[in-house]
């Protein structure tokens, strides 16, 4: 059976950067690898929207926010964090790891971030260093507005710290014109590439703190890290054949242009959005992002058995809801590599195992609503 993948990471591979991986692998300290580097530094900063260097870190993304807090703060630091799902809870969960004071900023899974609320947090505790957030808050599917956020913080001394992990590429996202601070991605999400990179970008405001930070690191070293940069150069032994298979796929993210991959991802998401409403089951939250739809089912579906059953007879595998939400949501991630005959196999997919799970289904009702916004339309 074919595989079909529909998580929020690890996302489908295109076929030049699966290819890419069976090429013999190089070795690190040469020109060939330098080339290679500097080929993706330019291109990660295009993708990023920044002038800032763009580090790279051979690990999943998570140790990318550790790294963030281990180098921007100091132990008894205070620091904002914004819980609406697992990702902003992990943000805190670092944050105390590393001695941190994390004061929560809850706004409940699937809510909207409001912006002025940072704004008046900040106001009333200037203690506050930075704000820790997410774009996409990957649990519930829910975009935040970083523009607003960032207007309002760069007039403040508080840095902004973005995990856009699942986001980038998948949004749109100005890093330098926003004024965000930081900003974290991954490989195995919109970059499509497998998993085993991090990367994230540092401002000139966020800097300064990385030159103040008292906290333990070594591997995750910016300062370092950045210096060998500047030479063309990682500090430890890269992933290298991750690497090459990065430069294949920024080269395939520029070619489309990133603009354009936003826009792919917003009409894919809105045909996904459009068929789950017609198939009369509701979408979590009230800001739906282009990463993934969160389907709430109703209550006599059991979500781990659906995904079981798509996956078994359809090798379509979606994601399934995470902490309180297990079990009674399934997210379709439209993420990376996917157009919209993927969206049409997944609704499908997802329609015949609700009807076989005793749901009432009018099969085609959904593919309908999709086909409708992905095209077909009757040319005159
Ligand atoms: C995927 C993801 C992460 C990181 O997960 P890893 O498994 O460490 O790569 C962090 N934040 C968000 C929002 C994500 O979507």
């Amino acid at each position: 059976m074919k595989r079909r993948l529909f998580t929020p990471g690890p996302t489908p591979l295109p076929e030049e950067v699966r290819l890419s991986q069976a090429r013999e692998i190089i070795h690190h300290r040469t020109g060939e690898f330098k080339r290679i580097l500097e080929e993706v530094e330019e291109r990660l900063k295009y993708v990023f929207r920044t002038d800032n260097e763009v580090l790279l870190f051979t690990s999943s993304g998570t140790g990318a926010m550790e790294a963030a807090v281990a180098n921007l703060f100091s132990p008894g630091d205070e620091v904002l964090v914004v819980r609406g799902g697992k990702f902003g809870e992990r943000w805190a969960e670092i944050a105390q790891a590393f001695g941190m004071k994390a004061v929560p900023l809850d706004i409940g899974w699937g809510r909207a971030l409001d912006p002025a609320k940072v704004g008046n947090k900040i106001q009333k505790r200037p203690k506050i260093k930075a704000v820790l957030t997410q774009l996409v808050e990957t649990s519930t599917g829910t975009l935040y507005d970083i523009e607003a956020l960032g207007k309002i913080l760069s007039e403040t001394g508080a840095v902004l710290v973005v995990d856009a992990i699942s986001g980038l590429c998948a949004q749109p996202l100005c890093t330098d014109g926003w004024g965000v601070d930081v900003v974290i991605a991954s490989s195995q999400k919109a970059l499509v590439t497998p998993p085993g990179l991090a990367f994230i970008t540092i401002s000139e405001k966020a800097w300064k703190l990385v030159e103040n930070s008292t906290s333990p690191k070594y591997y995750w070293d910016f300062k370092k890290a950045r210096n060998d940069l500047a030479k063309l150069q990682t500090p430890y032994t890269p992933a290298i054949s991750l690497v090459v298979a990065l430069r294949d796929s920024l080269r395939l993210i520029e070619k489309e242009g990133l603009e354009k991959v936003a826009k792919r991802h917003s009409r894919l998401a809105q045909a996904t959005r459009k068929a789950v409403l017609a198939i009369n089951l509701e979408i979590l939250g009230d800001s739906p992002s282009n990463v993934l739809t969160s389907v709430v089912l109703p209550s006599k579906i059991n979500g781990e058995k659906l995904r079981e059953l798509m996956q078994a007879r359809f090798g379509v595998q979606v994601a399934g809801g995470q902490g309180s939400l297990s079990g009674k949501i399934i997210r379709i991630a439209h993420l990376g590599w996917m157009d919209a005959s993927d969206i049409i196999v997944v609704i499908s997919a997802l329609e015949m195992s609700l009807l076989e799970l005793g749901y009432p289904v009018q099969l085609g009702r959904g593919l309908k609503a999709a086909q409708e916004i992905l095209g077909g339309r009757r040319l005159s």
